[in-house]
């Protein structure tokens, strides 16, 4: 049974999650329709069902049938965790799972049942309420985000009563956006009660809306929501171009406006910078207060990590904390994701974090930001992968097969080089920068609609040795 449960995770994960997380489990048994796997640590069991419970629920609905069911036995960790370990949700009809509370010094193994129902995994698709990890408290400040924040919190304290609404919060991937709206939310639905607070993202709510029309229930999605009293709306960007769909937020938006409640959205780009966006939309946005978030500096990344060890009870030397901060730079998600793979391997191995595992790990996260990624390499990469000529990327050609690699390497140059826009067109016969943001533009569209352009950058990055942190 598990090997064909593998089969099915092994298509549902990238090699990477794979190996790191599911190679260890060792299967112990099955017993009427019950699948009990070992994992080698609390830590491990909790990340797993955090991270891959429907990955897990496919591959036992498929071995065991819908009655069947997941049992962990876990090796109990010899490291003195002093935190519980962390609460992890399942995300359920209407409310999360709470997690079974180990007993202390139960003698191995223990035994933990999944709670997950395979009835479950519809809602999961359709939940789009907040996640309650996502606090001001563990969202830490820096010069960065301190407007963002202190706008948020304003807003989490008053809502639809302060001048920010809406309140816009941008920035790259990684940077905080969704943790941040929806701290704004937890916090303002811990402490008012008879507020309707709603997280959605863009994506979502562009599906119901199809689904609405589809259906016929148009109406009844928008009734529904006009009768939020705090709408966070996750990448806007994501309207984009979606007019019918934009049409239906402005309606919504004006109304929610008009009776005191509270907008909060997100996006990957500044309010000026979003195209495919109707104006009159554009327009309200700046009603309210606009923040943007930046990439961490060296300090506020330190004290990212410290957070983040701390919450989950792990010590780590100060010389391996400054140099995880100092090789990952990107964003914090890649942050966290390298931590992550830390305590994985940690206790995988039954090891203190030490630099020599810190060294060991990053190399296997291809992050590699040492070594900077030049022009060169991106016409290399590009014309290599997509088998033409660097005389016919670099030419006037219109033709499609040439534009879209030409596009492509626009962007990575953007992405990896710090060139200006007009220097970038210089590669390319002297385009002029709206060409050049044109082009930029068009590639971010196409990952984010496009399963195989996404695929393909992907293979692009890893050529430079980096991760593309997915767009969530
Ligand atoms: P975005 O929505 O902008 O792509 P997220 O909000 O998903 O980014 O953030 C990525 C990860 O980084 C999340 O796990 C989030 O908790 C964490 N994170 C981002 N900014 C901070 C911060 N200032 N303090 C603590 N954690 C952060
Ligand atoms: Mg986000």
């Amino acid at each position: 049974v598990w090997a064909r449960c593998l089969d099915i995770i092994r298509k549902e994960t990238s090699d990477q999650s794979y190996k790191t997380w599911f190679e260890p489990i060792v299967p112990l048994r099955v017993v009427n329709d019950t699948l009990t796997i070992q994992v080698p640590s609390q830590f491990f069991f909790e990340w797993l069902e955090e991270n891959y419970v429907h990955v897990l629920r496919l591959a036992i609905d498929a071995t065991l049938g819908v009655n069947g069911m997941l049992e962990y036995s876990i090796i109990v960790d010899k490291g003195d965790r002093k935190n519980p370990p962390i609460a992890y949700n399942v995300p359920n009809q209407k409310q999360t799972v709470p997690a079974p509370k180990p007993k202390p010094n139960q003698p191995e193994p223990n035994i933990y049942h999944s709670p997950f129902q395979l009835k479950d995994l519809d809602s999961l698709e359709l939940d789009s309420y907040l996640n309650p990890h996502y606090t001001f408290d563990n969202f830490v400040e820096g010069d960065c985000n301190r407007l963002g924040r202190s706008a948020g919190l304003a807003v989490a304290e008053r809502p639809g009563v302060t001048s920010f609404n809406p309140l816009m919060i941008y920035g790259g991937v990684g940077l905080g956006k969704t943790h941040l709206v929806q701290a704004i939310g937890n916090y303002i639905k811990d402490r008012y009660d008879n507020k309707f607070v709603l997280y959605v993202s863009s994506e979502k709510f562009t599906n119901q809306f199809i689904n609405a029309i589809r259906n016929n229930t148009l109406q009844a999605f928008t009734n529904f929501y006009l009768h939020v009293d705090v709408l966070i709306l996750d990448d806007v960007q994501f309207l984009a171009g979606k007019e019918k769909t934009q049409e239906t937020f402005f309606h919504i938006f004006n109304h929610l406006h008009q009776s005191g409640k509270q907008i909060i959205m997100s996006s990957d780009r500044s309010p000026r910078e979003l195209q495919g966006m109707q104006d009159r939309l554009l327009s309200r946005f700046k009603w309210g207060l606009t923040a943007d978030l930046q990439q961490p500096d060296f300090e506020t990344r330190i004290a990212i990590i410290q957070k983040k060890l701390q919450s989950d009870g792990i010590y780590i030397e100060d010389k391996v904390i400054e140099y995880l901060a100092h090789s990952i730079d990107t964003n914090v998600r890649e942050l966290e994701g390298v931590i992550v793979s830390l305590m994985a391997h940690a206790s995988l191995n039954r090891r203190e974090i030490d630099m020599d595992l810190a060294r060991a790990t990053l190399k296997n996260i291809v992050i590699d930001n040492e070594k900077e990624v030049t022009v060169d390499n991106i016409l290399d990469a590009v014309t290599n992968h997509f088998d033409i000529d660097l005389s016919e990327l670099k030419s006037k050609s219109r033709k499609r097969e040439t534009v879209f690699p030409r596009q492509v390497a626009m962007y990575l140059m953007k992405e990896f080089t710090n060139l200006p826009l007009k220097s970038i067109g210089y590669h390319f016969g002297g385009r002029d920068h709206s060409t050049v943001i044109h082009a930029v533009q068009t590639v971010s569209e196409m990952i984010e609609q496009d399963k195989d352009v996404e695929k393909t950058m992907q293979t692009l990055y890893r050529r430079f040795n980096r991760v593309r942190s997915k767009a969530e």
